[in-house]
């Protein structure tokens, strides 16, 4: 079976998403019956009837699609790009196409161009809107030129990526462009096997009265009440499941979005998540957290092998400094504590943008934060542990130490980059923080706490010789075939059982 395309719109503030976004939601509605309550859960669906002849480019047959059914096409309506780099930093990937507007009495600006990098990045195929060509200013030329400058090729202009002259305004070239996303995404796979049922959180807010409420894509499988669900940083059982035009559900199909209540904690935006029978929910839970956990934090090792946690302290007053001083030096937290930074006085942005540049935690004593601090430490999900009461404050080192000292998932952490890389194969030398790590195996390349890519040892050796396998604590040098280049610090996670 197949499922319906999940489409992401990319671009440029101000260049018509929005607008566009809302034009297509009001225009084509899956469920009209609904009266058009609507909720935020960051997507929405939409039924298409193609209109008039299939518009093949290459003459060819539309390869046995009936194009007169009406189509089923969903929209990521959260701002794309934060919905992309949030899936990205979790590994997960939902849109099938990306959209890129530009719109044409504005041409290619910056954000155009960090969309596009966001997009090559997760490697999802895409199509261009050049939007606003009602207006007067409208330069349609100019913008398919400044596209070129960055490498779009559009089609007729020597490359092959298909673009719409749309108005989100008056609506002009909406519904082919909706045509042009059926068209672009028909050879895609989207097949479906409905084993496992996965997907991706989109929004996750906590309301006053009715709990968690979590907005999803569901990828594989059926949704259905009842079920267990899980992400790696949180769990629970579905209550109840909403269409994205508010009707209660029992279950959902595969592309469709839902917003669902039942998580017993608030899971983080863009982590996939599993549903179905306890003990499946359960191992999915066990290895994605274990993929989180060995990617988090601090990236060093100490010389005695010890995790290194670098921290930043704030205190009230200078007394306060020095008992929370005593307590982190003395707290048995399996970890070495470096002392980054450490002084009296509110938490300051600066003091938060300090913790993300050294990869700091901030542990706070009696600890008062400005607005502007807790803002970017939200946005920027600076860790910051923080109570005025000081055995509270141990408790939560405690409990954090544990979560940052990975002991389950098998490691290498890379130490070196030899020569230049022939195609997809490199050779890298590295130490095994977790083993035993074997020749021939897949692994995930994680920097900082992001998924960037895959690849596959070819060789494995220990000390210049062939090995089938290399235990923890000792170097290695490895030939690795990946999909990302592969950067010294960077850390390959083997996720597959020993
Ligand atoms: P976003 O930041 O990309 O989501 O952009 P918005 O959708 O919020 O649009 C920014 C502004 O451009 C708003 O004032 C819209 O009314 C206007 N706008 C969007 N699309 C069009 C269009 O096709 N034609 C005209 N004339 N204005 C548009």
């Amino acid at each position: 079976m197949r499922r319906p395309p999940i489409i992401a719109v990319m671009g440029h503030v101000d260049h018509g998403k929005t607008t566009l976004l809302d034009h297509i939601r009001k225009t084509n509605l899956a469920s009209r019956e609904a009266g058009g309550i609507t909720q935020t859960i960051g997507a929405y669906e939409i039924e298409v009837q193609p209109k008039g002849e299939p518009k093949s480019r290459d003459g060819e047959a539309n390869r046995g699609i009936p194009r007169q059914m009406p189509q089923k096409i969903t929209f990521i309506d959260t701002p794309g790009h934060e919905a992309f780099s949030n899936m990205r930093a979790h590994g997960a990937n939902i849109a099938d196409l990306a959209i890129l507007v530009v719109a044409a009495d504005d041409g290619v600006k910056p954000q155009t161009k960090e969309a596009l990098e966001t997009i090559l990045k997760s490697k999802t195929p895409y199509i261009v809107a050049i939007s606003k060509i009602d207006k007067n200013n409208a330069d349609i030329e100019k913008t398919k030129n400044d596209l070129l400058q960055l490498g779009v090729f559009l089609e007729g202009y020597g490359g092959n990526i298909s673009y719409h002259l749309i108005s989100a305004k008056t609506g002009e070239g909406v519904n082919e462009l909706l045509d042009l996303i059926l068209l672009a995404t028909e050879l895609e796979n989207l097949e479906i096997d409905n084993a496992a049922v996965s997907g991706v959180i989109i929004t996750s807010r906590m309301d006053p009265r009715r709990g968690i409420l979590s907005g999803v894509i569901l990828k594989n499988g059926i949704l259905k009440v009842g079920q267990y669900i899980a992400t790696a940083s949180a769990s629970g059982k579905i209550r109840s499941i909403e269409t994205s035009v508010g009707e209660k559900a029992n279950e959902i199909q595969p592309s469709s979005p839902a917003l669902i209540i039942g998580f017993d904690r608030i899971p983080d935006v863009g982590e996939e998540f599993a549903a179905g029978d306890e003990n499946a929910v359960a191992e999915f839970a066990k290895l994605a957290s274990m993929r989180e956990k060995a990617a988090v934090g601090p990236a060093a090792v100490s010389p005695e092998g010890q995790e290194i946690l670098n921290v930043i302290l704030k205190a009230d007053e200078t007394a306060s400094l020095e008992s929370l001083k005593n307590l982190i030096l003395k707290l048995p937290l399996g970890l070495t504590v470096k002392i980054i930074d450490q002084n009296v006085g509110d938490l300051t942005e600066n003091d938060v943008k300090r913790a993300i540049n050294t990869n700091s935690a901030i542990i706070g004593f009696k600890m008062k934060m400005d607005r502007a601090a807790a803002n970017l430490a939200s946005t920027q999900k600076a860790m910051i542990i923080e109570s005025p009461i000081i055995y509270e404050l141990e408790t939560a080192l405690k409990e954090y130490a544990k979560k940052i000292v990975p002991k389950e998932l098998r490691r290498l952490e890379v130490l070196a980059v030899f020569g230049d890389a022939k195609g997809k194969e490199r050779v890298v030398g590295g130490k095994v923080i977790l083993g035993p790590v074997k020749n021939q195996e897949s692994f995930e390349i994680w920097q900082d706490k992001k998924l960037i890519g895959r690849g596959k040892i070819k060789n494995l050796q220990s000390q210049h010789k062939d090995a089938a396998q290399v235990e923890t604590g000792v170097e290695a040098g490895l030939l690795v075939e990946s999909d990302e280049p592969i950067k010294v610090g960077h850390n390959l996670l083997f996720v597959n059982p020993v």
